[in-house]
């Protein structure tokens, strides 16, 4: 193997900047939850603004079942989820002790059908958690409108959607009940692990900084016990151990001041795949309209049917040429658990089945040069055009 100049398929991208602060960090003592987690909230927050808070926590996983666990879903509850997804997305469902609805992707988004999840409905259903996926948001005018018609929640899975705009506003910032966003490796921000919970719902804030942290409340015998000593608190809850630690923080808050030229180049990266592939026998990803952002956290092609070569082919051949591909999702409809739990068929879910059988991930992040990405383009061509 010619590891030395192989481009692997992501990276995360730690600048000087990251790494003072860490070492800083280090050397000040304090390396857990403290004044830079609380600051990296705040910053967070202030960069998505519209009056959001923000949560820092270990990890989006660990966001998500927060936000379902803050709104008090339990057994017996559904939650509709795109099958389209990583396994995180339903899982914390189950931490509850509630049932993922798996619901078909749409083939303009490569996101949850709002269709399908309004026909997916039952009486049990009491959330709907969409994912923008690969940083392209889902219809959330449409999922907002049949969550408020039915008066559930909506806990949006924004792991790829850093920055991603939905109707000209930031996801973060819509009228839902929570949105997550994920800091792990290969993320469009990356703290090694971390995440973020934002929302405007004071309730949910309220339960997910106490969850968080053992069930620990110090706000409230703050507020009304003033004469408390500062070893005191109060346990209000089994709670979790899911907060940020101030090392993770201090990367968190530079990588998301470099966050807007990290996305430039996402889209610098995206738009010369757009053009230079757009001859070969492959699908491009779905494009917004004009003004709203994709975040670019992948790009995601799909082979056309007329295409001589299988993904699993191209992905090989790819790698015999010293580039890193990926597939985005295996749907969970097809993986063990939730097949056997839920008796889920591949037939219910056609556009994730053919999501999955013609789509490869192609390398897109910031520290790829233009000559990487030259050389994704060429082998690329060579293989779809060879034979
Ligand atoms: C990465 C990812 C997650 C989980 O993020 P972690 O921070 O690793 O917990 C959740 N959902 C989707 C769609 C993801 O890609």
């Amino acid at each position: 193997m010619k590891s030395s100049n192989f481009l692997p398929f992501a990276l995360p991208d730690i600048g000087e900047e990251e790494i003072a602060e860490v070492v800083e960090t280090l050397r000040q003592g304090w390396i857990t939850s403290g004044p830079k987690t609380k600051r990296f909230e705040k910053e967070f927050a202030g960069f998505l603004g519209h009056g959001v808070e923000a949560v820092a926590v270990n990890s989006a996983t660990a966001g998500l079942h927060l936000a379902v666990e803050a709104i008090g879903l339990g057994p017996g509850d559904q939650a509709i989820v795109p099958t389209h997804t990583f396994t995180a997305t339903a899982e914390v469902l189950r931490y509850v002790g509630a049932d993922p609805v798996f619901v078909d992707i749409e083939p303009e988004t490569y996101c949850l059908s709002p269709e399908r999840a309004a026909a997916a409905m039952t009486d049990r259903v009491r959330a709907v958690v969409p994912v923008h996926f690969a940083g392209h948001s889902c219809r959330m005018d449409k999922i907002v409108e049949f969550a408020r018609e039915r008066s559930i929640a909506v806990i949006e899975d924004a792991a790829h959607a850093l920055p991603t705009h939905s109707g000209g506003k930031l996801i973060g910032t819509l009228e839902t009940t929570a949105t997550v966003f994920s800091f792990y490796a290969t993320k469009t921000i990356a703290t090694g692990e971390g995440g973020m919970l934002v929302t405007r719902d004071k309730d949910v804030v309220t339960r997910a900084r106490v969850m968080r942290l053992h069930g620990i409340d110090r706000d409230a015998f703050e507020r009304y016990r003033s004469d408390r000593p500062a070893w005191y608190y109060e346990v209000v809850a089994p709670g979790y151990k899911y907060n940020m630690t101030d090392v993770a923080a201090a990367i968190g808050i530079h990588q998301l001041r470099r966050a807007p030229q990290f996305h430039a180049r996402r889209l610098q990266l995206a738009a010369r795949y757009d053009q230079e592939l757009a001859d070969l026998p492959m699908k491009l990803p779905p494009r917004p309209p004009d003004r709203e952002w994709h975040a670019w956290h992948l790009y995601v092609v799909a082979l056309a049917d007329d295409c001589s070569r299988s993904r699993d082919e191209v992905i090989q051949k790819m790698f015999e040429r010293g580039i890193g591909c990926s597939v985005h999702f295996i749907p969970l409809h097809r993986q063990p658990y939730w097949r056997n739990r839920y008796g889920l068929q591949p037939q219910s879910f056609p556009v994730s089945e053919r999501l999955f059988s013609r789509g490869i991930s192609l390398p897109i992040y910031t520290r790829m040069t233009d000559d990487d990405q030259s050389r994704v383009i060429e082998a690329l061509k060579s293989v779809l055009r060879s034979r």
